[in-house]
């Protein structure tokens, strides 16, 4: 099944907020929220937890990555209940102690609030983003205790970039990968996520596929069960070698001018694309990254087949 809607996915795990991008709940004794999300449904993610879990506090927020659009909302959730847990990786601690990627994560999170008011979306938290720091440091592959009949495991899977970590209930084969997977549009078309290493995303996305996740969460816009988790995984390794395979292309062609193949790409994959969509300079920054990706990629092993 694919799910395009916030609500119970299986027992006791909800996604919350916004379908475009929720943040996931486990409930149990200790209860693990996934994800910051948009700064601007900070209130969303509040009502939608509490409605859940009514007077009872949620016990960490794990983190699989620093983007704007996944640690958005943090701050405010941390407000609500101060003892919250933060997790993340050192790497993703190190970038949220830089002055130059905090005033980005802001710039993002004031432009895309900016889109969501444009595009007449209700109840918005319209407050910038505010910093804030991790409690505890998940080392690679580290397994955290939830309950007697819960654990998690934090993997280590980069590639979309250098301090991905996705989060594996065994117990339920739930698996939040956010965009260690693709990310399956609204207008369902998929996108390969890798943004630091094109490889690295490659066997990220082998190791997730060994998991046999039947509950598969992405990034954004929909959730998958059963033979469409699977199918999903597997789609992502596609649509990553036809990406690979296109700019690479584009890159012979433009003679390895950068900006040419950026905009050629956004023509194919972005132009077009209907609204709600990622803002024009965050697509941008990532079409950018990923072309020069290949482009290093081509220029330490040629054009790959
Ligand atoms: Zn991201």
């Amino acid at each position: 099944m694919i799910i395009k809607k916030i609500g119970k996915l299986s027992d006791g795990f909800y996604a919350v907020g916004s379908p475009t991008t929720p943040v996931y709940l486990l409930d149990g004794p200790l209860p693990v929220i996934f994800d910051g999300g948009f700064t601007a449904f900070a209130h969303r993610y509040e009502e939608g937890i509490k409605e859940i879990l009514g007077d009872r506090e949620p016990a960490y927020l794990f983190l699989t990555h620093s983007h704007f659009d996944h640690i958005g909302a943090v701050s405010h959730l941390k407000t609500i209940w101060p003892k919250l847990q933060i997790g993340g990786s050192k790497k993703c601690h190190e970038i949220l102690l830089k002055k130059s990627a905090v005033q980005l994560i802001k710039d993002l999170c004031f432009e895309s609030t900016k889109n969501f008011k444009e595009m007449g979306v209700s109840s918005l938290n319209e407050k910038p983003f505010e910093p804030f720091d991790l409690d505890i440091l998940i080392k690679p592959d580290q397994k955290i205790a939830l309950s007697a009949n819960h654990s998690l495991t934090a993997l280590n899977t980069p590639g979309h970039t250098w301090d991905f970590v996705s989060y594996w209930i065994p117990e339920q084969k739930i698996l939040v990968a956010s965009e260690a997977v693709a990310v399956y549009e609204d207008d369902e078309s998929i996108q390969s996520e890798f943004l630091v290493d094109v490889d690295a995303y490659l066997k990220s996305l082998e190791k997730l596929e060994s998991l046999g996740a039947t509950v598969l969460c992405p990034g954004h816009f929909a959730v998958f069960t059963n033979k469409d988790a699977i199918d999903h995984i597997r789609n992502s390794v596609k649509v990553t070698h036809d990406y690979l395979t296109m700019t690479q292309r584009f890159i012979v062609q433009e003679k390895s001018d950068i900006n040419r193949v950026v905009s050629r790409v956004k023509a194919v994959e972005w132009d077009n694309r209907p609204w709600p969509k990622q803002p024009e300079s965050a697509y941008i920054l990532n079409t950018r990254q990923r072309v020069k990706t290949i482009w290093e990629r081509m220029k330490k092993h040629g054009v790959s087949k």
